[in-house]
């Protein structure tokens, strides 16, 4: 294993992800080998910490992982300092330039530069501004920039925030984070689709039927109402993480699996998407908001009761909705999706169902076979299910539908590194393959934009109870032409 070098700038050290994720995932590196001794990680935040007590709050946010031994912890632990920063101070970023380097000679870094900002989005531009500004970046080796979503909150301010980091970073060295496109199984899309001749030349229109994408989350808004009153559903799951699953279930074969030639055809991909007016996106696309339910004996709140929301708010905790693309291979195949708060479990998978066979010769009645389908599922359980038809055990050449069912088992899962230690090894990788790129969300911008303009257009706002799979309004987007959701669990489990 090669070891990777860089310092690794983190504004927003203190803050929840930083403890919650990025501490863990480079602790993950360092196990693994990936970061050994030449490293360096500076916390920035407003808090004035000493290093000792940065590198307390680091140990804690690791202490407790199955592989951390008390050596390595500390060990590990050496590595991060502390850097007390106002991010609109143009002087805390010549501190922070001296720190850089002085840190790079310590550690023979070779003037790699990581600058990651898991802080609120309004800050990136000012940063990137003042990283150019106060020649923070570094002539010799690299210079990454990772940023968090949400990137933008309509294609404007999309744009405004590109436009302010592209004044300093190019697109090469902007890893855009969408955390979907580190989860295993959601690469494992490509895996199946591109490594299966059984998959391959059937994964188009002319073979199948429908793709349905559902993320389906138990929880409500927890602590999260001020952020999500401002987002809503919309924005915060069908604008990244879903559009991300719909490009890979859909977009072309790249060539070659390089990060340049996979996002040359998802770029494509993301052109060819069919663009409606606002009356039809409201059509095709609807919203709702959860209501109190009794749920297994307790009563659980409605949005608009929860702490933090408005008690007229307008924000949708609910989307389904009907999404084409104008490509030869999808012309016409409808690919629903749909997320949402409080559903019946948490769940997110994708099926994909196969057209019948033609001519069921083994039907006395004339009956089509059952469509056979496949489903993939990302998270909880992770794997997949084939449902193909075999002949009724008997007397009889009637058809039953079989299921072909594959789960990676909890141990494996468990070994597997978790989205975030992926995405990071990337980084220091350099490998641009599970990162956003401007040109996607430039369009799946522009496509959300429109939607929400159809909705803003509208005072109604529909509602479902928590603990089901949303509003009745959702079924009939597929029932009105003979179709049915294929995820319909009964069994509510509200607790994640
Ligand atoms: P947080 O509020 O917990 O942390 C924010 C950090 O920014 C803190 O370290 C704070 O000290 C620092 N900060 C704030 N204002 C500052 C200023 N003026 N100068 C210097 N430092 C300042 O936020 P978070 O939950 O860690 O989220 C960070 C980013 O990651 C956000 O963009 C968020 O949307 C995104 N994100 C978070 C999660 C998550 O699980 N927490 C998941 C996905 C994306």
């Amino acid at each position: 294993m090669t070891e990777k070098k860089a310092v690794i700038i983190l504004f927003g050290g203190s803050g929840d992800l930083a403890k919650r994720k990025l501490y863990p995932a480079l602790f993950q590196l360092f196990v693994r080998g990936d970061l050994q001794e030449h490293f360096a990680v500076i916390g920035t935040a407003r808090r004035p910490w000493s290093d000792e007590y940065y590198q307390e709050i680091v140990t804690a946010a690791v202490t407790n992982l199955p592989q951390a031994t008390t050596k390595q912890v500390k060990a590990f632990a050496s590595h991060f300092y502390y850097q007390s920063h106002d991010v609109t101070d143009s002087a805390h970023y010549v501190t922070l330039k001296t720190l850089a380097e002085k840190l790079d000679k310590q550690y023979d870094i070779g003037g790699n530069r990581i600058y990651y900002m898991a802080m609120a989005p309004e800050f990136f531009g000012v940063i990137a501004g003042h990283i150019k500004s106060e020649n923070l970046l570094t002539p010799d080796g690299f210079n990454r920039l990772v940023i968090e979503k949400p990137f933008g909150h309509d294609h404007a301010s999309a744009k405004e925030l590109n436009d302010s980091i592209s004044a300093t970073f190019d697109e090469n060295q902007i890893y855009r984070i969408d955390h979907y496109l580190g989860k295993e199984m959601v690469q494992g899309i490509l895996a199946l689709r591109f490594g299966n001749q059984i998959l391959e030349p059937l994964w188009s229109k002319d073979y199948i039927d429908n793709i349905q994408i559902t993320l389906a989350e138990a929880v409500g808004v927890e602590e999260r109402a001020g952020y999500y009153e401002s987002s809503g559903a919309l924005r915060d799951m069908v604008q990244n993480h879903i559009m991300q699953l719909m490009a890979y279930l859909t977009m072309e074969k790249p060539d070659t699996f390089s990060p340049e030639v996979v996002h040359k055809v998802k770029d494509a991909l993301f052109s060819s998407l069919h663009r409606y007016t606002p009356e039809e996106a409201a059509q095709n696309f609807i919203r709702a908001q959860y209501v109190s339910a009794d749920v297994n004996g307790q009563t659980v709140n409605g949005y608009r009761q929860e702490d933090g929301v408005a008690e007229d708010s307008m924000t949708e905790t609910f989307v389904a909705g009907k999404l084409l693309l104008d490509t030869p291979r999808w012309e016409g195949t409808p690919i629903y999706l749909r997320t949402g708060k409080r559903l019946t479990r948490k769940s997110t998978q994708v099926t994909v169902t196969f057209k019948p066979v033609a001519n069921n010769i083994f039907a006395t009645d004339g009956e089509p076979a059952a469509p056979n389908r496949l489903t993939i599922y990302v998270e909880p359980t992770q794997g997949y299910r084939l449902e193909i038809n075999g002949k009724t055990l008997g007397q009889t050449f009637a058809l039953s539908q079989e299921s072909l069912d594959f789960r990676h088992d909890d141990a494996s899962v468990a070994k597997a590194p978790e989205a975030y230690e992926r995405l990071l090894l990337d980084v220091l990788r350099g490998d641009q393959t599970n990162f956003t790129r401007w040109a996607e969300l430039d369009q799946s911008w522009q496509y959300v934009d429109v939607i929400r303009q159809a909705w803003d257009a509208t005072k109604a706002m529909p509602t479902y109870a928590a603990g089901t799979m949303g509003p009745q309004a959702s079924m009939d987007l597929l029932t009105d032409s003979g179709r049915d959701w294929a995820f319909k669990p009964t069994h509510i489990k509200l607790a994640d």
